[in-house]
């Protein structure tokens, strides 16, 4: 297998000057043993992150073969880093288990999705981070080292950005196997945004999209059922696949090169799909939908309470700046965790998605939002596109400095360094 030659939202290549591919643990620690001194190095999961986490100026690593899961006695499942999450939830379905969250679409590795603070929505349970009970690693002289539940260094590991080293095997929490019923409620606008609050609250399970020039709002929301499923899998899938591949990849190729039409279809995509909606699924299947059409992504993690005026604020600016935009805003949520480098550190969050199929408009856009939400503490997503500075990052993650401090202590060569990471910490 060679290494990926581009990122999902084909933003980003990759050209390492060297890759690898190790066949077991073993074989990793050996690589680095015997990796030249000053040789960097990066880890590439599924190359699903638009930020640049991912890209190695020197060894890039694949972790395929690392992909075994192995069920323990206690709830918990042993994974390995490469195992992708939708091995995880085909394994864990099969022996009656299930993550308690997951995002919207499961082609990521464990460790890569892990390692960047990935989430879903829900205020009842935290990212897929939090789920981490301990995990492996190799450092960056080789040695295979392990961080129990209960090591001082695992709060800054878990959502670790790829630089402790190169994680090889997770463990992780999980629940009995659930089914959800989903519901999808289009509400006006203004009604959707006051009624959010409580509806956060209320259901396990929530979010909401809004397509901007439009003046209705969908939300999603899941409540556990013992109902049977009512769509066969496979249907689902292919309706979405194929709406996502065909219908909506045309409308976007539309508005990228008449992006004054962008308001019209989205008044066009709302009329037609934002419609009311139940289903009864498991909950891996009901919480995740099939790929999107490819298109950009800037996400901040703001304060709970901060919700309803970071969203007035965000259709204000597209409105009054006569910004097109061609895809959904999302708002998803989030509990408080107590990882050092997640978005949703220390405080309850809602993570608000700002999305745009390629357009003349897509700069001018994430500068905006950029400014917008990081004006109210919004945190970046490590996985999205990313403009950051080091003072930046100290001043919206309040352990940042500390995770620095851990991250110089476990990698004292800067091994695992690269663009993004010296973005994000300043120099090694
Ligand atoms: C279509 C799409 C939908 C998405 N949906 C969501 C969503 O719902 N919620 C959300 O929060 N995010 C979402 N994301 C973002 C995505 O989950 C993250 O970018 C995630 O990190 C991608 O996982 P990956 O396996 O592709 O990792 P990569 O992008 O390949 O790598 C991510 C980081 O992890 C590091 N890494 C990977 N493996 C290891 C390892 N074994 N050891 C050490 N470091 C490692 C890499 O070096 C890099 O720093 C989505 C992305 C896409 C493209």
């Amino acid at each position: 297998m060679n290494p990926p030659a581009r990122n999902w939202a084909r933003t980003l290549s990759f050209a390492p000057r060297r890759w690898a591919r190790p066949g077991d643990e073993a074989e990793l620690c050996a690589l680095l043993a015997a990796a030249p001194a000053g040789e960097p190095l990066r880890v590439v999961g599924s190359a699903h992150s638009w930020s640049d986490a991912a890209v190695s100026e020197g060894l890039l690593v694949g972790l395929d073969q690392l992909n075994q899961i192995e069920l323990l006695p206690d709830g918990l499942v042993k994974v390995g880093a490469g195992a992708r999450l939708f091995e995880l939830n085909a394994a864990l379905d099969a022996a009656g288990r299930a993550l308690p969250i997951l995002g919207t679409v499961t082609a990521q590795t464990v460790a890569g999705a892990v390692s960047t603070g990935t989430h879903g929505s829900s205020l009842r349970h935290g990212n897929l981070a939090s789920l981490v009970h301990g995990l492996k690693l190799v450092d960056h002289a080789g040695r295979l080292r392990e961080l129990g539940q209960d090591d001082p260094d695992l709060p800054a590991a878990r959502v670790g950005l790829g630089a402790f080293g190169v994680l090889t095997e997770l463990t992780l929490k999980t629940v009995p196997a659930f089914r959800l019923q989903e519901v999808l409620l289009p509400l006006r606008w203004e009604e959707a945004i006051e009624r959010l609050p409580s509806l956060v609250e209320d259901f396990e399970y929530v979010k909401l999209w809004w397509m901007p020039h439009t003046d209705e709002a969908l939300v999603f929301h899941y409540t556990r059922t013992d109902a049977a499923p009512t769509v066969p899998a496979l249907s689902r899938n292919v309706d979405e696949k194929l709406i996502n591949g065909v219908v909506f990849t045309a409308l976007l190729a539309v508005s990228r090169f008449l992006p004054a039409m962008a308001p019209l279809l989205n008044r066009l995509v709302q009329a037609v799909y934002f419609r009311p909606q139940s289903r009864v699924a498991p909950s891996f299947e009901a919480l995740t939908a099939a790929m999107p059409p490819i298109h950009h992504e800037v996400e901040h993690s703001i304060p709970l309470v901060d919700t309803v005026p970071a969203l007035r604020e965000l259709r204000g600016m597209i409105e009054r700046e006569g910004i097109r935009v061609n895809f959904p805003v999302e708002a998803r949520f989030g509990p408080a965790d107590d990882a050092w480098m997640s978005p949703s550190f220390g405080r309850a969050s809602c993570h608000l998605g700002t999305y745009i199929g390629e357009s003349p408009d897509y700069k001018r856009y994430f500068a905006g939002c950029t400014e917008r939400l990081r004006a109210l503490g919004g945190r970046p997503h490590w996985g999205k596109e990313l403009h950051i500075d080091p003072d930046t990052v100290r001043r919206l993650y309040p352990r940042a400095a500390e995770f620095g401090d851990r991250v110089r202590t476990w990698d004292p060569t800067g091994r695992f360094s690269n663009p993004f990471l010296r973005r994000i910490l300043g120099p090694p």
